[in-house]
């Protein structure tokens, strides 16, 4: 029998489009013979659409945007569960192609762990812990990985004690620094500071994004990133580098001006690889990750690396890094997709 897969897209969240384009990509990759698709919506105001069983790849975005003729699943989140006739489907899997808030950040894996339905990805712990940058570094430290110093507040301490805080940042830490809120991606919010009134704006700025804000050590390093992927013996991949034209690798660079070259693999020492596929491993074993992680790196001139974060989502479009890492490492994208859907049965299946 056809396993019955729910493609769940878009979402109220900066990367809205990006998840479109993604799942336009995936309906091209998968194999109809082996599949049913069912596309499950989230419009950018958050309502969950179901459209009609896909029969053939969508060819644009538009054609999973849905029209009139889309059930539209009001107050009640489980009847993405009804197929194009109201009958009930029971999904094999769920492949969640969403990025950021409500999407990677544990809220939606923590929905589908109630409704009982095995997922592509990471589960709820890895999801948040992945989502939040200051328990990921924590997480990074007693795993051992060399990291970047930093600091980190709340918007009340920052209300409170501005001075002090600005304080610490300059004994601990030297210039440029980098700002950022806790628990977004895609660069959103993020800036560079250069001396103490830029910080101060940087941290205003970042304080509009959320409540905890970090600020790190910047750093002048190359940036490598590899992609993980398995659930208990997880494979790394061949590393690759991302040289944005940018001042560094912003929300622009990321999805917009196309400016951006990857360069895969990246020209490392295999003492350098060695170490980046180690790190990469215990970065996805210590937030206990499954199916897949793209684990991001700084390595400087000198050869020193240290982890900067992972992401439990990572852009996922055939251009993407990670899949165009695993295209490298001998995966292309249609057994990427397959591996994936496979990893969550057999994650879910082992937790019976
Ligand atoms: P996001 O989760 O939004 O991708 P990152 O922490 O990866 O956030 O930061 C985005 C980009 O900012 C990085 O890809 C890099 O170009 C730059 N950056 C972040 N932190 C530092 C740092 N400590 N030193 C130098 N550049 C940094
Ligand atoms: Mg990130
Ligand atoms: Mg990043």
């Amino acid at each position: 029998m056809k396993k019955r897969i729910g493609l769940l897209y878009g979402g109220k969240s900066a990367e809205h489009e990006v998840s479109l384009s993604t799942a336009c990509a995936v309906t091209g990759a998968l194999n109809f013979e082996e599949y049913e698709v069912y596309p499950i919506f989230i419009t950018l105001d958050g309502e969950w659409r179901r459209g009609k069983r896909l029969v053939k790849p969508a060819s644009t975005i538009e054609e999973l945007q849905f029209g009139d003729d889309a059930i539209i699943l009001e107050n009640n989140i489980t009847n993405f569960l009804i197929d194009d006739n109201g009958k009930a489907v029971q999904f094999d899997v769920i492949f969640p192609l969403l990025h950021g808030t409500n999407g990677e950040d544990g809220t939606v894996q923590g929905l589908l762990e109630v409704l009982n339905l095995p997922y592509v990805g990471n589960g709820v712990l890895a999801s948040s812990a992945g989502m939040d940058k200051v328990i990921m570094k924590q997480l990074f430290e007693i795993a051992g990985l060399p990291q970047v110093p930093y600091m980190y507040f709340i918007r009340s301490e920052w209300a409170n004690e501005q001075e002090a805080i600005l304080a610490r940042c300059e004994k601990t830490l030297t210039w440029p620094m980098f700002v950022k809120p806790a628990n977004l991606g895609s660069s959103v919010g993020i800036s560079k500071a250069s001396n103490r009134e830029e910080l101060t704006k940087a941290i205003e700025v970042a304080l509009q994004f959320d409540r905890k804000i970090v600020v790190e050590q910047g750093i002048v390093a190359r940036e490598i990133e590899l992609g993980v992927l398995g659930n208990d013996f997880p494979e790394v991949s061949v590393p690759g580098e991302i040289k944005p034209m940018t001042d560094f690798y912003d929300y622009d660079s990321k999805y917009k001006d196309g400016s951006t070259v990857l360069i895969i693999p990246a020209e490392l020492s295999t003492e350098v690889v060695a170490d980046l596929t180690d790190y990469a491993k215990r970065a996805f074993k210590i937030l206990d990750g499954s199916g897949l992680v793209r684990a991001d790196f700084f390595v400087t001139a000198n050869n020193e690396v240290y982890i900067n974060e992972v992401n439990t989502m990572p852009g996922f479009t055939p251009v993407s890094m990670y899949p165009l890492l695993w295209q490298h490492t001998n995966v292309n994208y249609p057994e990427l997709i397959n591996r994936l859907i496979e990893l969550a049965i057999e994650r879910y299946e082992g937790k019976q």
